[in-house]
């Protein structure tokens, strides 16, 4: 039986299909095909010296699991492996995964640059708790590199951001901002989880570290929550340090169903960007939508820029109707098969208005800033045959 050095050895020229459903693998005496499933807590020494050893750092190995499991460590050297990164870490949720980042690096009196359209909670996080911690946070439009140089200060640690946006598609330079945070001496974080490694490498285009809500598309089927944080072992090392004395730790159970979303990775997001597409461009054509934000199109402002750094342009697009909040709602509650939900990452496809819903927190002037209007509707494009996909909104399109 080939030994898991000798899988991970044979992988290091290999392509991304390859490491999605190979790297890290180890397997035990039994000689499992499938990724076997640690679900322990604890492990057990052979004697007192073993014990002794392993607890002072002597002899490499497992102690609990709150520091190390087999699964999940599968699990991060897959997707480390899928990033191009030195190491990873995985945590309980895409949050816990800012949350520890920030608690690594950040202390009293630091500042952060963040781009303005980030995840709600990661605003939530950053602006009522951190704040609560002395950090303070400037949040920027995410394709102004003018102002994220301006907004960088003596006391600045770190800069954040997520590209493509969500939900208007708007796309970072990620190499001209990898400059400007390497000019600064500043940490450069990128929220991969729009893209995933499938799509996107920012640790490739100059990122220090890139973060993921596994929940989304790494799962690919909506069924458990995970983060993780990739980069390189000195900075990876400090964000675990966290995990271990905090306890975000990744569920093993939950590290097991990842690994057989990544499986299907490029398979599925390669198939998310096409579905999106088509979509996209058959919006554009219906005389009810106004505008349509998918960056696949070339008239989006970002289209080139997300050719050159992406490999494919994602499954989240938005689109405005013609009139307001009436008219938005009604596409949404016309719907039959698409499932009205503020996740995405999903095989199914999923609409919400997030005027109302995930933007629903911001005030009137946040929301103008954001382009957050009341006739806007985001769909993350699912895996579902297009036609029913199309079908499913004309219900509403045709009737407003
Ligand atoms: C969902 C999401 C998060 C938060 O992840 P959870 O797993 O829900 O904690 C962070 N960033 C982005 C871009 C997300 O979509």
């Amino acid at each position: 039986m080939k030994a898991a050095d000798d899988i991970d050895n044979s992988l290091a020229e290999a392509g991304l299909d390859t490491l999605a459903i190979r790297a890290g693998q180890r397997r035990s005496a039994e000689g499992e095909h499938s990724e076997a499933l640690f679900l322990t807590s604890s492990y057990v020494f052979a004697n007192a010296a073993e014990a002794a050893a392993r607890f002072s750092g002597d002899q490499p190995g497992n102690v609990y699991s709150r520091y190390t499991n087999p699964t999940v460590r599968t699990f991060e050297e897959r997707i480390a492996a899928l990033e191009g990164a030195e190491q990873a870490v995985a945590t309980s949720s895409g949050m816990a995964a800012i949350l520890s980042t920030c608690m690594a690096f950040l202390k009293s009196g630091d500042h952060l640059v963040c781009s303005r359209d980030v995840f709600g909670t990661t605003t939530v996080l950053l602006n009522k708790y951190l704040s609560k911690m002395g950090v303070e946070t400037t949040f920027v439009p995410v394709t102004d590199l003018a102002l994220w140089k301006q907004s960088i200060r003596p006391e600045t640690k770190l800069l954040f951001l997520e590209t493509p946006s969500n939900p208007l598609c708007e796309v970072a330079d990620i190499t001209a901002l990898a400059e400007l945070a390497r000019a600064e001496d500043v940490l450069f974080v990128v929220d991969n989880c729009l893209c995933t490694p499938a799509l996107q490498k920012p640790l490739a285009l100059g990122a220090d570290l890139v973060i993921h809500s596994a929940t989304k598309y790494l799962d690919g089927q909506g069924r458990c929550l995970g983060g993780v944080v990739c980069g390189r072992s000195e900075l990876v090392d400090e964000v675990l340090s966290f995990i271990r004395s905090a306890g975000p730790t990744m569920s093993p159970f939950n590290a097991w169903v990842f690994l057989k979303g990544l499986e299907t990775l490029r398979l599925r997001m390669d198939a998310h960007s096409v579905n999106a597409q088509l979509l996209a461009e058959w919006l554009q054509r219906q005389p009810a939508v106004e505008q349509v934000f998918y960056a696949g199109l070339p008239d989006h402002p970002g289209h080139q820029l997300a050719a050159r750094q992406q490999r494919g342009f994602g499954g989240v697009l938005s689109f405005r109707v013609r009139g307001g909040r009436e008219q938005a709602w009604k596409v949404i509650d016309s719907t039959r098969i698409l499932s009205l939900t503020a996740n995405l990452g999903d095989a199914k496809t999923t609409i919400v208005h997030p005027a109302t819903t995930t933007h629903g927190r911001l005030n009137d002037q946040q929301k103008k800033a954001s382009g957050i209007t009341e006739n806007l509707i985001r769909v993350a494009v699912g895996l579902e045959d297009i036609e029913d996909i199309k079908n499913d909104l004309l219900h509403g399109l045709t009737a407003i």
